[in-house]
């Protein structure tokens, strides 16, 4: 296999990696480093797998700059396990959290959370088809909220946060919980603002089957007694992450894609260039012939949802990608059109291949 068979892959996830990493996987995959065995085939109690473990734990720590005063946990459960995890974790004595909701994925937590504890809308943007992330201001958070929870980055309307909320401007000891599951580790993250951060990995960090959460020391406390083990916080930060097995080769390929961060210049350096990516397809988006219906402020940096002027042009606008080996531009089933999904392994060749399609494609239906 070479670079050349590979297709620019567009999927919002399961999601394209970075070529160098996958690589690495396949020359180690047979004899990690003289063990002898793979990662896969590896006891995760063993000192090979604990060194990697820790090893990832610490470059995630230094790639996001974590503070002294949270843990890293790596659970199982994906972003649908964290909607029901974190009020399991967050709601001993209180029975209340608050929900702003920006879209489909936001819905679905808060649908999840209903069945743990009463949840409250803090701020939706519903009234303009969730095209937007409500201001801070207009936030109704209780009081005695457990926390209020966020998904930063809309994976499937395409609308991200511009700037962090501010736990300053909530009430006092009112944690804020984001789910980063589709921009984690694409730009800089003031983690301090936040009680709980979580992602799935699938999308910015490596194989499905491992979830990152970054709690804050003073919250794992507020775990219900019935929180299953392997889901509690406190349980999981205690015991390293190995309460029971962790997805292992999932955290050893995590690893690997930590360590090709720090060689883009970390999250300073992929920033700049998710940046360049974003503007590059969003110019080409706003040249007449396609559509993009988010705020400009809000538009995502990760995904990128857009339509053409008539969806009876979708097949063949799809045949004619697929043909130059640009894959997975569909768009997701409940909003139609087209996706563009170009997380921090997607080069800006990548990006520049499917603008240059863009553009034939508008000149010869425009
Ligand atoms: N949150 C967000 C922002 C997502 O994009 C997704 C998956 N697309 C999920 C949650 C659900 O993740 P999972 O399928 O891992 O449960």
């Amino acid at each position: 296999m070479t670079a050349s068979h590979r297709v620019w892959n567009f999927s919002a996830g399961p999601a394209a990696l970075p070529l160098s990493v996958l690589e690495r996987v396949r020359a180690e995959l047979t004899d990690w480093r003289g063990s002898g065995m793979s990662v896969m085939e590896m006891s995760h109690r063993g000192n090979d797998f604990m060194a990697i473990q820790a090893k990832a734990m610490g470059d995630l720590r230094r790639l996001l700059a974590v503070p002294d005063h949270y843990r890293i946990v790596f659970l199982q459960g994906g972003g649908i396990g964290e909607a029901a995890i974190v009020p399991l974790n967050l709601t001993a004595g209180r029975r209340h959290a608050d929900y702003v909701n920006t879209g489909h994925w936001s819905t679905r937590a808060i649908d999840e959370a209903r069945r743990f504890c009463e949840v409250g809308i803090a701020a939706s943007a519903e009234d303009r088809g969730f095209t937007y992330v409500p201001a801070q201001a207009t936030w109704r958070v209780a009081r005695d909220a457990a926390y209020v929870h966020v998904c930063t980055n809309e994976t499937l309307g395409g609308v991200e946060y511009a700037a962090w909320p501010d736990p300053a401007a909530l009430p006092a000891d009112v944690p804020i919980v984001a789910d980063m599951s589709s921009h984690m580790l694409s730009r800089a993250v003031d983690v301090a603002r936040f009680g709980v951060i979580y992602a799935g990995a699938q999308k910015n960090i490596g194989p499905a089957g491992l979830t990152l959460v970054i709690v804050r020391d003073d919250l794992l406390d507020r775990a219900r007694d019935d929180c299953p083990s392997v889901f509690s916080y406190a349980k999981q930060a205690a015991a390293d992450s190995m309460l029971n097995t962790p997805p292992t080769f999932a955290i050893y390929v995590a690893g690997l894609v930590f360590e090709w961060l720090e060689a883009q210049g970390g999250i300073a350096g992929i920033e700049r260039a998710n940046i360049a990516k974003a503007s590059l397809l969003y110019a080409t988006i706003d040249c007449g012939f396609y559509r993009n219906d988010v705020a400009p402020a809000n538009r995502s940096r990760m995904n990128v949802p857009f339509f053409l002027p008539d969806s009876r042009l979708d097949d063949d606008f799809l045949a004619g990608a697929k043909a130059r080996g640009l894959v997975q531009l569909k768009g997701h089933r409940v909003a139609g059109g087209m996706r563009a999904s170009i997380y921090n392994a997607m080069p800006l060749a990548g990006v520049q291949a499917l603008v240059d399609y863009l553009n034939q494609f508008a000149r010869e239906h425009g």
